[in-house]
């Protein structure tokens, strides 16, 4: 076989290594070059939902993501006064046949990683290779790299190049030059873990507040860490702010910008500000996203993830996507033949669904339950929260939002696999 022959997958993140299993499961040939000369695995916690962990159980998955990660058995939405608003089973204790997982996003990069080593073999992740550009012609494409110092890299041929870049994406810049920089929401974001005792179930996903005085996501993403049984605890506390924070995924947050938001959240469940102070270490984020784009295809070049449809991280789903984006690219590519009409199939199963949840993670995501509750009862507490708002309407907004995404129960029972 002959390079050209090959499938290009420029970034090694979650939709970059899920595309090059997914695609050795189809049995075409695939690399992976990646802009880091070594994969650390940074980040915090993510969360799988049913319909991203149907995909790695059929690439074989479950049992590592079990050995791993927490099982989420529900989802609970609290005030700002720590009252209960809402609660509902998630995964399998909601009779999903996949579950949902919490996991820290280094876990999951991590094994990807080596089971993409495993099974493809160890020279098809190729680090400290930063695309600087892709060209197209008739029969193929050819890549340009720079190393870590910046030096120009060697150039390869491939069939086809898929962007799996990431928010700064190389190609969506080619392709959509006068884009500007993600937009801001108005919201930051600080992020960390703390080694903490198993909270309510010790597998709820909790969110609590509301943006506008502070909100807390707390979530367990590694079960009994240490002989006491503690758990690693994922945390987010979300503020609006005018000003945003930089775009750094590794920048280290400041206690002193957004504890005092949550200083009096001792509540029975939990003590709010001891687990903030207990963290590991703290990371700050502004909350961004990209307006839908009409198209990813151009030829032989595509885009993937995050490079494709950054969305603000309030519906668990910015890994989900890239997870079912590489499926159903590789599903096209199995079908169609490994060509530009194979990218356009992709162009047209994937831009307008992962448009309506960039959108919907802006006005409705599942979180808008909390804004509902805020507005409505002033941010005073209540008596009780059917005075409030009936458990109907959020539950409408819960099973909207699962719809759009695609993990409403029956839907998502009854879709065909794509590989
Ligand atoms: C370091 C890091 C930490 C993160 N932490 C969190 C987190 O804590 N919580 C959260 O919700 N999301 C986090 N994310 C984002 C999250 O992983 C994505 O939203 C989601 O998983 C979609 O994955 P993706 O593969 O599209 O993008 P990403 O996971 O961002 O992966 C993109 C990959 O492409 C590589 N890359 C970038 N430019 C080039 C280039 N020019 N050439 C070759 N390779 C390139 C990057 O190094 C990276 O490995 C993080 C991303 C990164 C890179």
């Amino acid at each position: 076989m002959s390079d050209h022959e090959e499938i290009i997958i420029l970034g090694a993140g979650i939709g970059g290594l899920t595309l090059a299993l997914s695609l050795h499961q189809a049995g075409i040939p695939c690399r992976v070059y990646e802009a880091v000369p070594e994969l650390k695995p940074l980040g915090v916690g993510i969360n799988l939902l049913p319909h991203a962990v149907r995909e790695l159980t059929e690439l074989g998955l479950l049992p590592a993501l079990d050995a791993t990660a927490v099982r989420t058995k529900e989802a609970i939405f609290f005030t700002e006064h720590g009252q209960l608003v809402f609660t509902e089973p998630a995964g399998t204790s909601a009779g999903y046949d996949w579950p949902q997982f919490s996991i820290h996003r280094g876990d999951l990069q991590t094994i990807l990683l080596a089971t993409v080593r495993e099974r493809l073999g160890m020279d098809r992740v190729v680090c400290d290779r930063r695309c600087v550009d892709v060209e197209q012609d008739e029969a193929g494409v050819t890549v340009f790299f720079s190393d870590a110092s910046g030096a120009p890299a060697a150039s390869v041929r491939g069939s086809l190049a898929i962007a799996c870049d990431g928010i700064h994406s190389v190609m969506r810049k080619k392709f959509y030059p006068d884009e500007g920089a993600p937009r801001y929401s108005g919201v930051n974001m600080w992020r960390g873990v703390t080694r903490w005792k198993p909270i309510l179930s010790g597998a709820s996903m909790i969110r609590a507040g509301w943006l506008a005085v502070g909100k807390m996501v707390i979530y367990p993403i590694r079960d009994s860490i240490d002989a006491e049984g503690n758990q690693l605890v994922n945390w987010v506390a979300e503020m609006e702010s005018d000003q945003p924070a930089q775009r750094d995924w590794s920048r280290e947050g400041r206690l002193e910008d957004f504890l005092p938001a949550f200083e009096n959240w001792h509540f029975d469940w939990l003590d709010v500000p001891a687990l903030i102070r207990s963290a590991d270490s703290i990371l700050e984020y502004p909350m961004v996203d990209q307006d839908p784009l009409p198209r990813w295809t151009h030829g032989r070049i595509t885009l993937l993830g995050d490079a494709a449809h950054p969305m603000v991280p309030r519906g668990s789903n910015g890994a989900g996507q890239a997870i079912i984006d590489a499926r159903c690219l590789a599903g096209c590519l199995k079908n169609e033949g490994v060509g530009p009409a194979a990218l356009e199939s992709y162009d047209r199963e994937r831009v307008e669904a992962t448009g309506n949840v960039v959108l919907t993670n802006r006005r409705t995501p599942p979180d808008s339950i909390l804004r509902v509750v805020y507005e409505r009862s002033g941010g005073t507490p209540f008596e009780k929260i059917d005075d409030v708002v009936p458990r109907s309407e959020l539950q409408a907004i819960s099973d909207n939002y699962k719809r759009v995404a695609g993990y409403d129960p029956e839907l998502l029972k009854s879709r065909p696999s794509y590989l």
